[in-house]
């Protein structure tokens, strides 16, 4: 049967990238959107788009029937599940089915086989694929679990049975740790997945994440599309991917190849899937050395590596096999050129702890030239909490693997977002850690160098001076002066016309004094300036690109002003500002009367009402923020004044949530 009309059950950057490659197909495309989404780039690119249902994906985006529904009305022959969502859901896959629709992946029985941990790896043994060592069988006891444990040896990872996302996951050291580490694992594994069913598993030294890419069609072929190396990882998530992995010895991709090609086939696999191992790298990469993990049975993330050094389209081979056509190469046909690598931009603070950001992206510009980026966004867009904070992948391609590292970096150099934060400048280092960039690699080297990795870059004097006259607005003609406003001013200092305003920076309030010059330039006077002044000169705006002069030197830089904000893109940094909007002088916790939010996000439940009484530590207001959920305690002893927020509410970093009365009663 032919495909004529794909919807896509997804948003963001993989929406975009499937409906890429269907117009390449000359395939119709549809899209599913969210309200929050009604003006995404993904809706804006398909031939047509539905409205599918409110933000919180699991009204929309999870939603099978409406889902279904705008497949029908549209007239499309094939749903494309992209990856998360709705696209490892047996249930799903049977429903577009039965609605006599292609589902554009496997088959809802081979999905099941994998869904779950311990099936999939008791499965796998039978098949003979090499499994972690480890305990997956029925009983869920803590004493019968500490035991294995201790049959297995310390250190043991335990693992939720339906985890995903590196959740329900934790490592434990000793026997002593074990039971507190099961029911912190147990918890997170219910509320996350309403599953607290956990294996244990030896904890591979030295482990490197090696992953093979598998493709098989409805006429039992299955080949595999050699590997990825996903090592570098934070709290169990990968951060960079790259093809091959660097050092592996052809014996191991051969066997590794053919272990994956045996658990595709042991489940009669169609289209794309993962099969990720764990690899003992304590002594070098041996073709003994590694383990069936899980299989994502469904395109990664990170497939786009995988593109560049096979020269193929993953998207269209996932396409042709739902359509019933045979894998266009076999084996002996496929081959590796080059090096590719990945990297993730999130809107995301690496300096605290990494903590989901949202934000309007102001400005946007992804670097051109020889270098992939599938975004999901353009210029204008927002980051919500409601879904994933993906900006873009960047991906590159190199003869070498140091080629495409170098690529990758001068390309995230080039990377320019403004409006959130980003881990772009953490991706940059962590391409020129010198670990990494010689490829000594292992899930824990981000741990390890963590510090570096995420430490504030210096900030350049000359750029805060700049930052400084900018939002002055006495900048030279051309220059966006939107915000003269919030200057306090002007005024004369020796008959030289000057303005005073404050910037924040880092989380610390600036004072800058801008005074034009009589003999032109400008003298810009803050504590944080090493002699206390600086002088620019030359000072020449052209839309975002500005040129000046500071001691001596010319330079040039990107400076952007938004919302409150000005955004310094400079030799390959960003460097942020706030511009104080006044209004808020409220305490910090920590003795004050005021409940903040620490982060942006949306409030989950409001557990006191005005009047009510509390106690330092007691929870206020529960948030959650992407993947993350936190509770906001009373910062001491008192009365709840009021609560500014209630259910399901969205507020920025830094909101006001709740105040308590002045002063402590007695109790
Ligand atoms: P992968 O295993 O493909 O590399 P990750 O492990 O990084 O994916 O992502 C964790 C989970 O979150 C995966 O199940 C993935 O499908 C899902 N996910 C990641 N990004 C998004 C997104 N933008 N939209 C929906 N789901 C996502
Ligand atoms: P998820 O479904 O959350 O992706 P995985 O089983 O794929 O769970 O494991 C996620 C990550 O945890 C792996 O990429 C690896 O870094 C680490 N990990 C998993 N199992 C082991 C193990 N047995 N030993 C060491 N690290 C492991
Ligand atoms: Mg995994």
């Amino acid at each position: 049967m032919t495909i004529t009309k794909i919807l896509i059950a997804n948003r963001g950057e993989i929406a975009c990238r499937v409906i890429r490659t269907a117009r390449k197909m000359g395939i119709a495309t549809v899209a599913v959107y969210s309200e929050a989404d009604a003006g995404a780039l993904h809706v804006e690119m398909a031939d047509e788009a539905v409205l599918i249902g409110p933000a919180q994906a699991s009204e929309s985006y999870l939603k099978a029937d409406a889902i279904l529904d705008a497949a029908t009305r549209t007239g499309a022959d094939a749903i494309h599940p992209g990856y998360g969502f709705l696209s490892e859901n047996p249930g799903f896959v049977a429903a577009v089915e039965k609605a006599g629709l292609k589902f554009i992946g496997p088959s809802a029985s081979a999905i099941r086989a994998m869904g779950l941990k311990d099936a999939a790896k008791a499965l796998m043994e039978k098949a003979k694929v090499p499994v972690v060592p480890g305990y997956h069988g029925e009983a869920q006891e803590l004493v019968v679990l500490a035991g294995k444990a201790n049959e297995i040896g310390f250190p043991v990872l335990i693992k939720a049975r339906a985890g995903g996302g590196g959740k329900g996951m934790r490592k434990v050291e000793t026997q002593a740790e074990f039971a507190a580490a099961l029911s912190s694992a147990r918890r997170e594994a219910k509320a996350a997945f309403g599953d607290d069913r956990v294996l244990v598993e030896k904890y591979v030294a030295t482990p490197r994440h090696i992953e093979i890419q598998v493709f098989g069609d409805h006429h039992g072929n299955v080949v595999h599309l050699f590997e990825r190396d996903c090592s570098a990882q934070r709290r169990h998530q990968k951060v960079i991917e790259e093809a091959p992995a660097p050092g592996m010895p052809e014996d191991m991709r051969e066997a590794m190849g053919q272990a994956a090609v045996q658990a595709a086939k042991a489940i009669n696999y169609a289209g794309a899937g993962t099969v990720e191992f764990i690899v003992d790298a304590s002594d070098g990469l041996r073709a003994d050395r590694f383990w069936f993990m899980e299989m994502n049975t469904r395109l990664q993330v990170e497939h786009p590596v995988t593109e560049l050094i096979t020269g193929l389209d993953l998207v269209e081979w996932q396409i042709r096999v739902a359509a019933g056509e045979e894998l266009p190469l076999t084996q002996d046909q496929l081959s590796i050129n080059g090096h590719a690598v990945e990297a993730r931009i999130y809107a995301e603070d690496a300096a605290k702890g990494f903590l989901p950001a949202v934000g309007r992206l102001a400005h946007l510009e992804f670097p051109t030239g020889d270098i992939r980026v599938d975004a999901g966004v353009r210029a204008g867009d927002e980051i919500t909490p409601f879904y994933d904070p993906m900006i873009a992948k960047v991906i590159a391609h190199g003869r070498t693997r140091a080629e495409a590292l170098g690529k990758l970096a001068g390309a995230l150099g080039r990377t320019e977002v403004a409006g959130t934060v980003t881990n772009t400048a953490f991706l940059s280092r962590l391409c020129h850690d010198p670990d990494f960039a010689s490829a000594r690699l292992d899930t824990g080297l981000i741990d390890r160098n963590l510090d570096s990795l995420t430490a504030k870059p210096p900030m350049p004097e000359a750029i805060m001076a700049l930052a400084a006259l900018a939002v002055s607005g006495m900048a030279p003609a051309g220059t966006a002066a939107d915000t003269v406003a919030s200057t306090i001013g002007p005024f004369e200092i020796w008959g030289t016309p000057a303005r005073r305003l404050t910037l924040e920076i880092g989380g610390e309030t600036e004072e800058f004094t801008v005074q034009r010059l009589e003999a032109g330039g400008w003298r810009i006077t803050a504590a944080a300036l090493g002699d206390g002044a600086i002088l620019l000169n030359d000072v020449a705006a052209r839309g975002h690109d500005w040129r000046f002069t500071a001691g001596g030197v010319s330079r040039r830089c990107r400076l952007i002003q938004s919302e409150g904000r000005v955004t310094v893109f400079y030799e390959g940094l960003t460097h942020d500002f706030v511009k104080p909007s006044g209004a808020q002088c409220g305490e910090q916790a920590g003795g004050g009367d005021q409940v903040h939010s620490a982060m942006p996000g949306i409030i989950k439940q409001v557990l006191v009402a005005p009047g009510q009484e509390v106690a330092a530590g007691d929870a206020m207001v529960i948030m959650e923020a992407m993947k993350m959920e936190m509770t906001l305690a009373a910062p001491r002893n008192g009365v709840v004044a009021d609560v500014l927020v209630s259910e399901g509410a969205q507020v920025s970093d830094g909101a006001v949530l709740a105040r308590l009365e002045a002063g402590v009663k007695a109790a």
